[in-house]
């Protein structure tokens, strides 16, 4: 069957506005929702093909691939820049929910199923973690073994098909009006809509005979993580009841500040300090990168301020091969506490004129510096 024009399908022009689109699709989105078409097969699948066509034509950037290349330029056949939501077969109704739920505003209760328990597949509900982690395990990946407390199904727990909705999930009341005989329909009350209910509860287990238990979970981190990532593991949120999908374990990655290098996108910063001494007679220092330690010279006549530019010692950049750069910044030490024998030793110093200040006017600015670090 060849698939119909997505601009068709929503009964709009191809000039249509983003406001035009979205009501065009609200519009067939609540005339065929399955709430209103129980058992209606034709209507879910108009349902379907509406919410597949608003998916291209509300993105900007599908839409105009799909403008130039029809359904080839983003359909699964095209590689699927989608993460897989089309696959071909079309989009399914979890996957309508939950990204265009909102737009059928407070029609539908949330916008979940309510009463549409033929097709649903129970799925358990999704955790949410934090894993901190440090510079290192952000760029080199790790993995974690964390303990996390989700709902299971309970040893030998059993279900069996709900008697007051025969496992349709909903209850159709039929009813003489003024009007007419008017059917209306609700979620089922025994079973809530899951077209199950629990047969045999084991000890501990709750009435959907899912019991709480705690899980280690190994969880690999790749290399290149940054804060506020959320990765997704599939099948270990909570379990669903009644042989449904367990949901899933989202972990959310946090970066732990470093004491000494910080971050500035893929660049790495760090203040060095040196002595007076080490300033004037040039020395090596050892200094901390995410690849572990690194030996810098520093030159005789180094002055404070200098920036050291260590190439290629930041992280990896997320949107290139490149990687950032560490930048060292060199802080001259000026002593505090003096021996006698020092005083006496600047004192002659002052005294007689040496070791005066004598910028040649070639010195960085601090303007150059950043324009450096940029360059
Ligand atoms: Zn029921």
């Amino acid at each position: 069957m060849s698939k119909r024009d997505y601009y068709e399908i929503l009964g709009v022009s191809k000039s249509a506005s983003a406001d035009e689109i979205k009501k065009a699709y609200r519009k067939l989105a609540i005339k065929y929702h399955p709430d209103k078409n129980p058992g209606d097969k034709s209507a879910e699948e108009k349902f379907k093909e509406a919410a597949e066509a608003y998916e291209v034509l509300s993105d900007a950037d599908k839409k105009a691939r799909y403008d130039q290349f029809g359904h080839a330029g983003v359909g699964g056949a095209a590689g699927g820049g989608y993460g897989g939501g089309f696959g071909g077969g079309g989009m399914n109704m979890e996957d309508i929910f939950s990204q265009f739920g909102d737009i059928f505003g407070g029609h539908f209760g949330g916008g979940g199923f309510g009463g549409g328990g033929r097709s649903h597949q129970i799925k358990g509900s999704n955790l949410r973690v934090r894993i901190r982690l440090n510079l290192d395990e952000m760029v080199n990946g790790t993995t974690k073994t964390i303990k996390v407390k989700r709902m299971k199904v309970a040893e030998g727990a059993t279900s069996k098909t709900c008697t007051t909705c025969n496992g349709s999930g909903v209850q159709i009341k039929v009813m003489n009006t003024m009007f007419g005989q008017m059917q209306t329909q609700t979620t089922c009350g025994t079973c809530n809509g899951l077209g199950k209910i629990a047969d045999k509860i084991p000890a501990g287990a709750n009435s959907e005979g899912l019991i709480k238990s705690e899980e280690e979970v190994s969880i690999k981190i790749p290399a290149g993580a940054r804060d506020g990532i959320q990765l997704n593991v599939r099948g270990k949120g909570n379990d669903a009841p009644f042989g449904g999908i367990p949901g899933d374990l989202l972990v959310v990655i946090e970066e732990e500040q470093d004491a000494t290098i910080k971050r500035e996108g893929d660049n790495l910063h760090q203040e060095l300090y040196i002595s007076f001494a080490e300033a004037a007679l040039g020395t090596t220092k050892e200094i901390n990168t995410v690849g572990g330690k690194v030996k810098i010279k520093i030159d005789a006549g180094t002055q404070s301020g200098k920036i050291l530019r260590l190439a290629g010692k930041g992280l990896p950049s997320i949107d290139s091969y490149g990687k950032g750069d560490m930048f060292v910044h060199v802080n001259v030490w000026t002593p505090q506490k003096l021996t006698p024998e020092q005083k006496e030793f600047f004192e002659t110093q002052m005294r007689t004129g040496q070791m005066q200040a004598e910028p040649s006017g070639k010195e960085k600015s601090f303007f150059d510096k950043v324009r450096d670090m940029f360059s």
